[in-house]
């Protein structure tokens, strides 16, 4: 039991009640949002052509998950039984936990990475070993296969990597499975679209490997929680006996099909955010503001000591961005979503004027 004053309440396990709070700077974002990596336009008009003609007699039934399933895994080139479409990719990374993480168990993780994988990991028996990478912020390859061990459960690895924005060479993908046979591989392809190389083919041909994927960015749909796993079905059956087959609610599963078939959208997206991700890097590098080179819709860049300042500031300029500092390896570097070349045009006004106001400061 806990006592809480004068009242007692029922303790949760030991586990959970070591876990930190995480609580991610969700409100107030009506400005520029360069701050959680999401389409920071609109998804496809088709698709909210979709969503405006649902009824509201369809909302009374509960989703049916899959024939969507089926569809899904065709267009990627899969059996249906490979797939599980879930709650956004933290419901996949949460899923794939519970269901191979336990005691004596390790997970390894690069890091820095993305936050969840440590959240979901802290509420199971498993033990997280990281691996940080060296101040280039590349993968670090030859030290990961140096930590595996026998007790390697899961390796995680975004792929792009967020906040670096770097990568993981299909070669290395494959070598990393290779070395960890009693381990899953989970190949976290969130932001696929902006980098181009998948190891999705590789699914049911590498036996311990699994991939994500979200359609919380490049599709724009991260505020109807869409995400998909894929993986042997050998793998999948387990996964499948933990996922709720209710947690993905049926305007995401309307969605989902009309966001697949225009690619044209999709495709035009994706262009836009490179084309001003090569633009907002030569202002970076103008401003002389140190970089990371990044295959994703964001940029990791350093600010230093003054990074709660900038991040202040430019949030009062009304654009959004997010300081990484707590992020192992990350102090004093923020991160900034790409969007498109006006919306980046803004950005390069906010951050000169910010780091100017930043150095006249410094030199008072
Ligand atoms: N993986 C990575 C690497 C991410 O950066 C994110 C989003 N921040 C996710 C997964 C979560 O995606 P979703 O919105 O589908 O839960």
């Amino acid at each position: 039991m806990i006592e809480s004053a004068t009242t007692l309440y029922p303790a949760p396990r030991a586990r959970i009640q070591a876990m930190k709070e995480y609580h991610p700077p969700l409100g107030c974002r009506d400005a520029l949002r360069l701050d959680f990596n999401e389409n920071t336009l609109a998804c496809s008009p088709k698709v909210h052509e979709v969503l405006g003609r649902i009824s509201a007699g369809d909302l009374t039934r509960y989703p049916q998950r899959a024939p969507v399933e089926a569809i899904v895994a065709a267009h990627l080139g899969l059996a249906a039984e490979q797939v599980a479409l879930t709650n956004g990719v933290d419901e996949a990374i949460h899923v794939l936990f519970e269901t191979f993480l336990e005691s004596g168990d390790e997970l390894l993780l690069p890091v820095p990475t993305y936050t969840m994988y440590e959240v979901y990991s802290s509420a199971t028996d498993a033990r997280v070993v990281p691996v940080l990478a060296a101040d280039d912020l590349q993968f670090p390859f030859e030290r990961l296969l140096a930590a595996i061990t026998p007790h390697t459960k899961i390796i995680a690895l975004a792929n792009p990597n967020s906040p670096s924005g770097s990568v993981v060479t299909r070669a290395q993908l494959l070598e990393i499975a290779r070395r960890a046979p009693r381990a899953v591989l989970l190949v976290d392809e969130a932001y696929f679209h902006f980098y181009g190389e998948t190891v999705i083919d590789m699914v049911g041909v590498v036996p311990n490997l699994i991939v994500t994927r979200t359609f919380s960015k490049a599709y724009g749909l991260a505020g109807l929680r869409l995400g998909l796993l894929a993986g042997p079905v050998e793998l999948m059956r387990w996964i499948k006996r933990v996922l709720s087959p209710y947690s993905v609610n049926s305007l995401a599963l309307a969605c989902l099909l009309p966001a697949l078939e225009d690619t044209v959208y999709l495709d035009w997206y994706v262009a836009e955010v490179l084309a001003a991700r090569a633009e907002f890097e030569t202002a970076l590098d103008a401003a002389g503001v140190r970089r990371w080179p990044s295959r994703a819709n964001f940029i990791l860049i350093e600010i230093g000591a003054l990074h709660k300042e900038f991040t202040r500031l430019m949030s009062a300029a009304g654009v959004l961005v997010r300081d990484r500092s707590s992020d192992p390896g990350c102090d004093g570097r923020v991160r900034i979503t790409i969007g498109t070349r006006e919306q980046m045009r803004h950005a390069v006004v906010a951050l000169d004027k910010v780091l100017a106001a930043l150095k006249a400061n410094a030199l008072q």
